[in-house]
């Protein structure tokens, strides 16, 4: 079945209008690492192999960037999807508390990599607020800004009485520079960019269609009948991950996003702070570089070969009226962009990254969860000491079997 993980038309692969193209695969190609997948994770897998001086041959179905990398809202945070006391259920808070701690290292690793390449992707820092609106989920915020100040997170706490934003809000945690925001286009596309400077080689239109264990390497087997003969395979084809496995690594669930035409006054929503509040299902918005407005959210099941386009327009109207009605002194706000796509998740929130159980030279680097690019960042890091037989101990927090009974 050929499964759509992407509806609608994008914003970032839309305004984007400089759009590199790489060849395919035509001849037979030898390498240290094939990284399947040209999303944000291919890229970012493909940019720390190559620091780590290990050769890469990166291949990619269709287009660079245009599956999930291209509806991703690309909200950078260190905190995870539910909070700390939540996930208890799954995972130790010392556990969580690492991958927090460990999503502010990944978002250091961006701003190295802007320090030394430039900014090109939109990237700012910014801080972030999680909040509820409902009276009965002001203890939870509590808890939640408790464990945060009690191990060291920069936190701030806001009730009605100190909410400076134009919506309702009980209570809320603002992260000082928690978080940050980027265009997921642009950033893969620099990622191969530098990542090609240093000798990755990179693949368009190339789809995979088998793969070949033996002992010391693998065969990658290419449509038009190339092969990649690599010491290790990176799995880095996002949510769909049927050729080299049966297993079902997450819950899919599809989300809504819409975009607004560029706005101009942000009155109310204070330092284009990025927002996530705390339903169940939550709403996540930001701003963009351009001055639009994002917000996503309303998940619902996702359901393999079934799109309903009634359903999907009721979701983009209520996210629209949402909106509307959270910040009510932004003039003129018109919808410019709707799309939604596959989205994944997992019991303690983090994303799978490590050997396969059967094949020890395929790799898995899978960023679920809400904080998808900081754990691609955090994977490949991981994967590079791996290659390099250098220990690294958290990878055991993203290890690929860690539900299997
Ligand atoms: C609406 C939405 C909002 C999101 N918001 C956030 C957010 O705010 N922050 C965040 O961190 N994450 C967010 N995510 C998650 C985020 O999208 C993912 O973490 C990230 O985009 C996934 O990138 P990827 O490269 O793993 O997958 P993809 O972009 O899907 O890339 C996988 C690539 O593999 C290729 N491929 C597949 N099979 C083959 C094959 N056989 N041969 C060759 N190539 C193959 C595909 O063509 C595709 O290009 C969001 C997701 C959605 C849908």
């Amino acid at each position: 079945m050929n499964i759509q993980y992407v509806q609608g038309k994008p914003l970032f692969t839309t305004i984007n209008k400089d759009k590199k193209q790489y060849s395919y695969l035509a001849e037979n190609l030898e390498t240290d690492v094939c990284i399947i997948g040209g999303g944000v994770t291919g890229a970012i897998a493909s940019y720390y192999f190559s620091k780590n001086n290990i050769k890469t041959v990166l291949l990619e179905k269709k287009r660079i960037a245009h599956l999930s990398t291209s509806v991703t809202t690309s909200l950078l945070q260190y905190e995870l999807d539910d909070n700390l006391s939540e996930l208890q259920e799954y995972t130790t808070i010392e556990n969580s508390l690492k991958a927090y701690n460990l999503g502010i290292k990944a978002l250091k690793e961006i701003e190295d990599f802007i320090d030394a390449y430039e900014n090109k992707c939109d990237y700012k820092k910014r801080d972030t607020l999680l909040y509820t609106s409902k009276k009965n989920e002001i203890n939870s915020i509590k808890i939640e800004y408790d464990l945060r100040k009690e191990n060291g997170l920069g936190v701030e706490y806001i009730d009605e009485n100190t909410n400076k934003f134009s919506f309702d809000l009980k209570a809320g945690i603002i992260s000082k520079n928690g978080g940050a925001e980027i265009d997921p286009y642009k950033y893969t596309n620099q990622l191969l960019e530098v990542s090609y400077s240093m000798g990755s080689k990179i693949y368009e239109n190339t789809e995979v269609i088998e793969i070949n264990h033996y002992d010391d390497y693998i065969d990658v087997i290419t449509e038009f009948g190339c092969k990649v003969k690599a010491k290790k395979v990176i799995v880095a084809t996002g949510y769909n991950t049927s050729l080299f496995t049966n297993k079902n690594f997450a819950t899919k669930t599809t989300t809504f996003n819409v975009v607004t035409k560029p706005v101009s006054n942000f009155d109310g929503w204070v330092d284009k702070i990025l927002i996530r509040d705390n339903c169940d299902p939550y709403n996540y918005l930001r701003t963009t570089i351009d001055n639009r407005l994002i917000i996503g959210g309303e998940d619902v099941s996702f359901i393999p070969g079934i799109f309903d386009e009634n359903l999907a327009n009721k979701k983009y109207d209520i996210l629209e009226n949402r909106l509307k009605s959270m910040f009510k002194y932004i003039n003129n706000i018109e919808i410019d962009f709707k799309y939604c796509g596959t989205f994944a998740s997992t019991p303690d929130n983090l994303g799978f990254v490590g050997p396969d159980k059967k094949h020890k030279n395929l790799w898995y680097l899978l960023g679920y969860g809400a904080n998808g690019i900081l754990f691609a960042i955090l994977g490949a890091m991981m994967l590079s000491d791996l290659y390099n037989n250098i220990p690294n101990k958290d990878i055991n927090l993203f290890k690929v079997d860690r539900f299997d009974n």
